[in-house]
């Protein structure tokens, strides 16, 4: 999402008359997007804030703006005054950014004129923005606020211009997508109809608890749908799943998941995981390797859990000290990866047809994705965008490996 919104800023200022540069000291103006899920992300940014400040002191940058999660926080105020931030924006006025730069003032964050893209060839289409839920540890509600639905027209006509412009494949983006609803249409609904006039579609991120068997059906069934699956998780103790008010049981995910796999046995599974939330016991933890192994997740996000000022997480007891978190983080870590490998090996041999999302390194490699989601390093020269077909020679718990050069589809 916040690479989604850096594209749309920086299609904003390029129409100013701006040019992308690769060094701070190059910059007329600076733009930090940032995140502030956890701690570290702001840890990050204080450091660019700090190097900024130094380079505008002597006069090799001139303007500086921070915007995202971290403009949209208390936080903010005091960053401003510590770092002299010429600019602070929220989530929901990035647009302002535009009369910043000297353009007209526009109403909307996602306008359809501004398509962000990753390249032409893809395109994130955000359907929704803000988060209804309140889990325990997350700040993304009090920073993005409640959720509000893309009217369908909205959505279909934009997904139309970007393929009439030659993307290939959209990608449906929301904090929770699955939630989305409008006008009695629900999030299916809406998946159906992207799938009928996108030749290549995804969406992320999904919640459990509106996760509908009949949107896990239409991924096995629709063959525009890549056959991948973001559903985090959290925990797989029941108990700590109440604390974090996900609003579901273990069961109930697990039954999620057999449905997935049903409708599509070949197809990618991955998964959010915090470890070390206040109040986690030992047994809160095996519950969570249990489910890690039954549901053999090809991949997750694990995350040590990070206080955030303002959630109700923050000033919970029960605080997990470092070294245990660090422990329970990497056996996670190494149940998801023995899954992921055992799961990839089974790949081994078969031949794929893959879209090539980035185009080949030095090395010859070019990064593609199967139709189960999978993503492949292959040897070819084809383009961002383009279909090759090659065969698996190996896999490693991340990635496979097509040795061959893919023949172009
Ligand atoms: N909306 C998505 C959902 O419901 O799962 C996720 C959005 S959040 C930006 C991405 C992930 O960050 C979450 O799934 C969670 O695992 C992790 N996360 C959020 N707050 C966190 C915190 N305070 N500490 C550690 N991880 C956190
Ligand atoms: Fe955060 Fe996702 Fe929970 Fe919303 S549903 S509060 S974005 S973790």
């Amino acid at each position: 999402m916040n690479v989604h919104d850096s594209d749309r800023m920086r299609r904003m200022i390029q129409d100013a008359g701006y040019a992308e540069v690769q060094r701070y000291e190059d910059a007329d103006l600076v733009i930090l997007n940032t995140c502030y899920v956890r701690e570290n992300a702001v840890d990050r940014v204080k450091g660019h804030l700090g190097e900024l400040n130094r380079l505008r002191r002597e006069g090799r940058v001139k303007k500086v703006a921070l915007t995202g999660c971290i403009g949209a926080a208390e936080e903010s105020a005091a960053l401003r005054q510590t770092y002299d931030i010429d600019l602070v924006l929220g989530t929901h006025n990035t647009y302002e950014l535009a009369e910043f730069v000297g353009l007209p003032t526009m109403r909307e964050t996602y306008t359809p004129e501004l398509p962000g893209t990753e390249g032409g060839h893809s395109a994130f289409v955000t359907i929704m923005t803000g988060c209804n839920y309140q889990c325990s540890y997350c700040i993304v509600p009090t920073v993005r606020g409640r959720m509000i639905c893309r009217p369908m027209g909205s959505v279909i006509g934009e997904i139309e211009n970007l393929v009439a412009g030659g993307t290939g494949y959209v990608t449906l983006l929301g904090q929770t997508v699955d939630a989305w609803r409008h006008e009695g249409k629900r999030f299916c609904d809406l998946l159906e109809a992207v799938s009928e006039c996108a030749p290549r579609v995804w969406f992320t991120t999904s919640h459990p608890s509106n996760m509908e068997d009949r949107t896990l059906r239409a991924i096995g069934e629709r063959d525009t749908i890549v056959k991948r699956l973001h559903l985090p998780v959290q925990s797989g103790s029941d108990r700590m799943l109440k604390v974090m008010h996900r609003g579901y049981k273990a069961e109930r995910y697990r039954r999620k998941i057999e449905v997935f796999r049903e409708a599509a046995p070949d197809g990618t599974l991955s998964t959010d995981i915090i470890v070390g939330h206040p109040g986690e016991t030992e047994d809160d933890h095996e519950q969570t390797l249990r489910l890690v192994e039954e549901c053999a997740f090809d991949s997750a996000y694990i995350f040590k859990f990070s206080p955030r000022r303002g959630t109700e997480a923050a000033s919970q007891p029960g605080i997990v000290p470092d070294g245990v978190v660090q422990r329970r983080f990497l056996e996670v870590l190494r149940q998801v990866e023995q899954n992921a490998f055992r799961r990839n090996q089974r790949k081994v041999g078969g031949e794929e047809e893959i879209y090539i999302r980035h185009g080949s390194t030095e090395d010859g490699k070019a990064i593609g994705e199967t139709w189960s989601g999978h993503a492949v390093h292959v040897n070819t020269d084809a383009a961002p965008g383009d279909y090759v077909k090659a065969r698996i020679e190996s896999a490693g718990p991340h990635v496979l490996y097509a040795g061959e050069p893919g023949t172009p589809v």
